[in-house]
């Protein structure tokens, strides 16, 4: 590998941050002391710093020469409401909240990239979002609305999430779509309930809901291109309390991704279409109600081509996968792709264990690998001709 040496040797400071990040965890949308961590190592490193945007996001700003390329570079903050079970010196210091996705090691490595990219010379406009509430509470969505791209707009923007893949690769990137879209959908049948006796008085929401659970599961099946992806997955089906009440309603929480938009619509009018068939034939209403967890993680090429250089240049091509698989898994940075031209990398993590479990570590040595990658993509766009 071919990491820069200044990075590779503050590492170590940035370990300690990443470690007193690691102890101190917060959940989505209530990242007050990491966000109030950010904004002073920015404000120490002579960045102009942003707060509270997007509710918790901190976003520094750094200019240089008079160049109007600008490009963004991104790290998420917030932890998971998990108990950890580590036996980490540093380990969680509050109740059921983890850092076990290794937000922290993403935060710690920018402004690891942060302090380095401070004392370089480059032409144009160094933005650096920190943005909160990955974890499926739409953070970035926020600080778009908040007019991220109106004060702080970027030609690109990078990312990166560590990945325990456990193969011998270091560095994986791919063209079009690194991780899949999620859609949460909630579906209430709405019966009339009443005697287990006289089911002909009723409009029975359990036979009905069991119906659309049988019916939701034609989508992929029969529905979407086998050449393409989609989940329909179910994960929740409430209804009823006794032997011989048949209850007033029932409710099914379903979780739906696909890698691309057609598919994504695809499904959507599916659902609908189903719910709408399956309640005028059991003369039943059903209410849907979706909430996007995450657009698809849509990689620009341009972006990939540019990333890839880079990625080549640090960690040796042997060393990179240029082809990964998508994952049926979501990301929060989809929706900045929608806006920007982005590109999503994962770095290796070399861990047994896979994110979210309680056991889940995240290894110090990616700060210096990730900053390298992230002060290489700043340096080399801002000061060449791309
Ligand atoms: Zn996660
Ligand atoms: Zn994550």
């Amino acid at each position: 590998m071919n990491l820069t040496p200044e990075i590779v040797d503050l590492q170590g400071e940035f370990e300690k941050i990443r470690h007193q990040i690691h102890e101190n965890p917060e959940l989505g949308f209530d990242e007050l002391c990491t966000a109030k961590l950010v904004a002073q190592k920015l404000k120490e490193f002579g960045y102009e710093v942003y707060e509270k945007i997007g509710k918790t996001g901190v976003v520094g700003v750094l200019k240089k020469g008079n160049s109007d390329k600008k490009i963004g570079l991104r790290a998420d903050m917030d932890a998971l409401p998990m108990q950890e079970c580590t036996n980490l010196p540093y380990k969680s210091k509050k109740e059921n909240i983890m850092h076990a996705c290794g937000h922290d090691g993403h935060t710690a490595s920018l402004l690891l990239a942060a302090k380095y990219l401070a004392s370089q010379e480059f032409n144009g406009t160094l933005n650096l979002y920190f943005q909160p509430a990955e974890e499926g509470l739409g953070g970035a969505k926020a600080m778009i609305e908040d007019g991220l791209f109106e004060k702080f707009d970027s030609d690109y923007i990078f990312g990166w999430h560590n990945m325990p893949f456990g193969s011998d690769k270091k560095f994986y990137l791919k063209k079009g779509a690194m991780m899949a879209s999620s859609d949460r959908y909630s579906i209430e049948v709405i019966g009339r309930g009443g005697h287990g006796s006289t089911p002909e008085k009723t409009k029975d929401p359990i036979y009905a809901a069991s119906l659309l659970v049988v019916a939701l599961q034609s989508i992929v099946s029969r529905n979407v291109d086998p050449q393409n992806s989609a989940v329909v997955s179910i994960g929740a089906f409430n209804a009823g309390h006794a032997f011989n009440i048949i209850p007033d309603n029932a409710i099914i929480k379903m979780s739906v991704r696909a890698l691309d938009n057609e598919t994504r619509k695809l499904t959507e009018e599916k659902i609908y279409k189903i719910c709408k068939g399956i309640a005028q034939a059991n003369d039943i209403e059903i209410q849907i109600s979706k909430n996007v967890v995450a657009p698809v993680t849509m990689n620009n090429d341009e972006a990939v081509d540019f990333a890839s250089k880079v990625a080549k240049e640090l960690f040796g091509e042997e060393n990179c996968e240029f082809n990964h698989r998508p994952l049926m898994a979501s990301e929060d940075f989809g929706f900045f792709c929608e806006m920007k031209k982005c590109a999503y990398a994962f770095l290796e993590n070399e861990n047994d264990i896979y994110l979210h479990n309680s056991s889940y570590v995240f290894n110090d040595k990616l700060l210096a690998r990730a900053a390298s990658y992230y002060a290489k993509l700043a340096l080399k766009y801002l000061n060449a001709a791309f």
